[in-house]
């Protein structure tokens, strides 16, 4: 797509702005893809199935154009906003960037993200457990399905935006952002959405085979505690307005 197509989709009304920032990112599931441009973009990017094709060399080239539209946007930013490319790529600004990304590691709640990705992944890795992820069940198969769906694209997500929340939060000390709404906190509220989600998920698992059922337990348990620890750490992050996502959030 070049740059004018883009930037004429991008003034259509329907759209509404920065709704792919707090999402999930699972589109397939989303109820708000008539409302998102980057959705858009993407359906007219791959729109031919071949495209789809991770294997298929018109996907390559494909992803070649909008490295290149990429650039020629970046560009355009540049001269709009008066920025200095150079001093954005100093060494100095890529240790200051290493260094935050390393306090960010080492966040607790960053920390325990990591661990849970990493047990889940240890978890679905055996064979026993395969059998609750896998198929050949009558009883609430598809729920079943549902849920191994769920804590599988949450596994790596949480990890991600808890990563962006706290990195984001180091950046906002610096800034002076008043009340504006904060990306940290946003961030930090779809993490909390994909823990509640998969705590959910986890309880839907629970009692099919009594033999994991203690761990089960624990992931849920597991997933609680890092509820509050998020919680406690973005006291305001479950009141972020996500654009687009208000009335699903709340209910309402
Ligand atoms: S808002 Fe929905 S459609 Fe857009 S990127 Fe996020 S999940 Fe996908």
């Amino acid at each position: 797509m070049d740059k004018d197509h883009l930037k004429k989709l991008a003034s259509e009304k329907r759209f509404i702005p920065g709704i792919y920032n707090y999402c999930d990112r699972w589109c397939e599931r989303c109820p708000q893809t008539s409302r998102c441009l980057n959705f858009a973009c993407s359906e007219e990017e791959f729109a031919d199935p071949e495209t789809r094709d991770i294997e298929n060399e018109a996907f390559w080239s494909k992803l070649s154009e909008a490295f290149r539209d990429a650039l020629e946007l970046l560009k355009d930013a540049v001269e709009e906003h008066g920025m200095d490319l150079d001093e954005l790529d100093t060494e100095a600004s890529h240790e200051e960037l290493e260094r935050k990304d390393e306090m960010a590691k080492s966040h607790e709640v960053c920390r325990a993200a990591k661990v849970y990705s990493d047990l889940v992944q240890n978890w679905f890795s055996s064979p026993a457990n395969l059998l609750v992820a896998g198929t050949g069940l009558d009883r609430e198969e598809a729920s079943l399905e549902d849920a191994v769906e769920v804590i599988r694209w949450y596994q790596h997500f949480i990890y991600v935006k808890l990563m962006r929340a706290v990195r984001g939060e180091l950046d906002e000390r610096e800034e002076e952002l008043d009340d504006l709404p904060k990306d940290s906190e946003g961030s930090a509220k779809i993490a909390l959405i994909a823990i509640d989600r998969s705590i959910g998920a986890w309880g839907t698992i629970y009692g099919l085979h009594s033999f994991q059922n203690e761990k089960i337990l624990r992931f849920i348990a597991y997933l609680d505690r890092l509820r509050e620890e998020v919680e406690k750490t973005f006291p305001d992050a479950r009141s972020f307005a996500r654009p687009g996502f208000e009335k699903l959030d709340t209910g309402k």
